[in-house]
């Protein structure tokens, strides 16, 4: 359990300075990190899921019994939070989270954290704490920023946006093969509904929505490879100049 007086405390790397930076966003389970993350390998380039970010706090607040509409107990938790980089972060480095000494990384995915994330993310004072640590970090450049509101938000000026774009089924039924679902046809509903549910609230919040920047260039990816989509994304960052 993580609860006490001291500050969560998340842990990174440090960044390779670079002036190179993509902003990459696009819905739940559009690939952003397993491309993002193969990107930056292929580049050369450091990279953060800031979605990793909003699941810590969601972690953080499921753990301590902190209510999900209580944003002003959420927002504490977010801006208590300490975020270290002085670790090496490349693309094959999991961002190694930790609470009070005890690491949470590994629990970030969980099921309940699925469920309460885009609550808690759609809270002013949440998102206040964490973009500024999110802008600090990509000032050293050379970053594969992944998120929701990076091109639009976060990361304005980035010379290369991505918006990652796959039909609400093709993600399902990619979530579904990931997670190893043996041919129950129920869990693809649950998880094609769990999908809808969370497009929903990121893309209809009033703060920061999920929406591609007017300047981002949107990638469709349903019917292509993780290997295919990179190609295609590194085609367009050598064309702006930015691979
Ligand atoms: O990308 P991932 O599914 O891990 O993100 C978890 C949640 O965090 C998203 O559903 C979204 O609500 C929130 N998020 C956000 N802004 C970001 C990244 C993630 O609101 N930049």
């Amino acid at each position: 359990m993580c609860r006490g007086t001291g500050a969560p405390r998340i842990l990174f790397g440090t960044m390779h300075a670079r002036a190179r930076i993509i902003a990459m966003d696009g819905p739940v389970a559009s690939g952003k990190s397993t491309v993002g993350r193969a990107l930056a390998k292929r580049l050369g380039l450091c990279f953060l899921d800031t979605g990793v970010m909003y699941r810590a706090v969601t972690r953080v607040a499921l753990d301590w019994g902190v209510g999900l509409s209580d944003d002003a107990a959420l927002t504490k938790i977010a801006q208590a939070m300490q975020f270290d980089f002085s670790g090496a972060m490349t693309p094959d480095d999991l961002p190694v989270i930790r609470c009070e000494g005890k690491e949470i990384s590994a629990t970030l995915f969980a099921a309940d954290v699925d469920r309460a994330v885009s609550q808690v993310s759609a809270v002013r004072g949440v998102r206040d704490a964490l973009v500024p640590k999110q802008r600090e970090i990509a000032a050293a450049g050379g970053i594969v920023m992944v998120g929701r509101d990076i091109g639009t938000v976060v990361l304005t000026h980035a010379p290369l946006k991505i918006y990652l774009w796959a039909s609400v089924e093709e993600r399902a039924r990619r979530r579904y093969e990931e997670r190893g679902a043996n041919g129950a046809a129920a869990e693809y509903e649950v998880i094609l509904a769990d999908l809808r549910r969370r497009d929903d609230l990121d893309s209809t919040r009033a703060l920061s929505p999920l929406t591609a920047a007017a300047d981002a260039v949107v990638v469709e990816t349903d019917g292509l490879t993780i290997a295919q989509v990179v190609e295609r994304i590194v085609d367009i960052a050598k064309k702006a100049g930015v691979a």
